[in-house]
């Protein structure tokens, strides 16, 4: 999807970081409890420092709503996260997103169009009312919505489970479901309920009906989009083997959107929230292989004295779109507002909005 970010002026791009921090933080004073800022896990540390919240993006959405006093939410994030925000909050409140370039490739890579496609696809070949669609909650506001409409839920990484057996409940559920975008959190969950890889299809949206037959289409249970992160899919089990052969004792923990080959073998599986209740709980002289975004494990790493917690990919994962937001854009964002003037808001249309927080309700009553 295609956002445009114009370029800052120098006086952002070409002062030092000590001077960027003292105008954020006078920003921020003058702003008061009208501004919010909210701070994803996989934020760097010069942004996040600033952050009056920091969590997953769905934590972080509902502590937006629960600061009415906020005009100004600030998302340090990615883009479904801020429109997240904005359909959550106030119509008097206002979602920045400081860099719209910050997108999520993984949300990029089912559009509403291709998904739009697939359901038509589907209702030749199947009875679509037994068809559940579960959207990550990694995905644009219009596919919330387009769940919404279509007696779906949204799902994050930490109840995946329970939304997908609540798709397949007896009373009133269905008996397929189309999950998007991320193929990996739906097998991964999938093959945890007990399902074998045999119930399960990739819906690639390159090819006519998703690249299957109509007797795949009939038979499968879990239809998954062809989606990753590019981020958790670049951990491979060589990594998981190299920890443990340099780290006997060592323990493993990888994110569901790692590839299945990764979570086989881990220790333990489990969102951004698990990885650091588990760091938390761990014992002092724990050595602990994560398998997610570099700035949260680098973050747990200096929070966690006395245990040794380390990335499982030697070289260094950042996600690339969350780097986008840096002390700059923050300033820029906040001078803006010192200044009257609101740069960079996310909304989404009212239509779109209603749809997706049916979505996103349904997903709240079922965990
Ligand atoms: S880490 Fe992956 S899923 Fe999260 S924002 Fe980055 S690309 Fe998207």
């Amino acid at each position: 999807m295609l956002r445009i970010q114009a370029a800052l002026p120098d006086a952002y791009t070409a002062v030092s970081q000590e001077e960027l921090a003292e105008r954020i933080g006078a920003a921020k004073d003058q702003l008061g409890s009208r501004l919010f800022i909210l701070g994803h896990h996989y934020q760097r540390e010069e942004v996040m420092r600033w952050a009056d919240a920091r969590g997953d993006s769905f934590r972080l959405s509902v502590l937006a709503q629960q600061h009415p006093e906020a005009d100004f939410i600030v998302f340090c994030g990615v883009h479904f996260m801020a429109e997240s925000a904005d359909i959550l909050t106030g119509d008097h409140q206002q979602v920045i997103l400081p860099d719209l370039n910050a997108g999520c490739s993984m949300a990029d890579m089912a559009d509403i169009e291709s998904v739009q496609e697939a359901w038509e696809a589907l209702e030749r070949v199947v009875d679509i009312k037994q068809v559940v669609p579960i959207t990550y909650m990694n995905s644009s506001a219009a596919l919330k919505a387009f769940v919404g409409e279509h007696g779906g839920a949204v799902c994050t990484s930490t109840n995946a489970r329970a939304v997908l057996e609540w798709a397949f409940r007896p009373d009133g559920g269905g008996t397929k479901v189309l999950f998007f975008p991320d193929q990996h959190l739906g097998r991964n969950t999938g093959l945890a309920m007990g399902y074998h890889h045999d119930d399960m299809a990739v819906w690639n949206p390159r090819y006519e009906m998703g690249g299957m037959t109509e007797a795949d289409l009939k038979e499968k249970t879990f239809l998954l989009w062809k989606g990753h992160c590019s981020v958790h899919q670049r951990f491979r089990p060589e990594h998981v083997e190299a920890f443990r052969a340099a780290h006997p004792g060592g323990i493993v923990i990888a994110h569901p959107e790692c590839a299945y080959d990764v979570c086989q073998i881990a220790d333990a599986v489990g969102s951004t929230d698990y990885i650091i209740r588990a760091i938390d709980a761990a014992p002092p002289g724990s050595v602990i292989g994560v398998g997610t975004e570099i700035h949260l494990v680098q973050r747990l790493a200096a929070e966690s004295p006395g245990k040794t917690i380390m990335s499982l990919d030697p070289l260094i994962c950042p996600c690339s779109t969350m780097f986008r937001i840096d002390a700059p854009h923050l300033c820029w964002v906040l001078e803006n507002l010192v200044a009257g003037k609101v740069v960079n808001r996310i909304t989404v249309d009212a239509e779109t909005a209603r749809w997706a927080k049916v979505a996103l309700e349904r997903m709240l009553a079922i965990t």
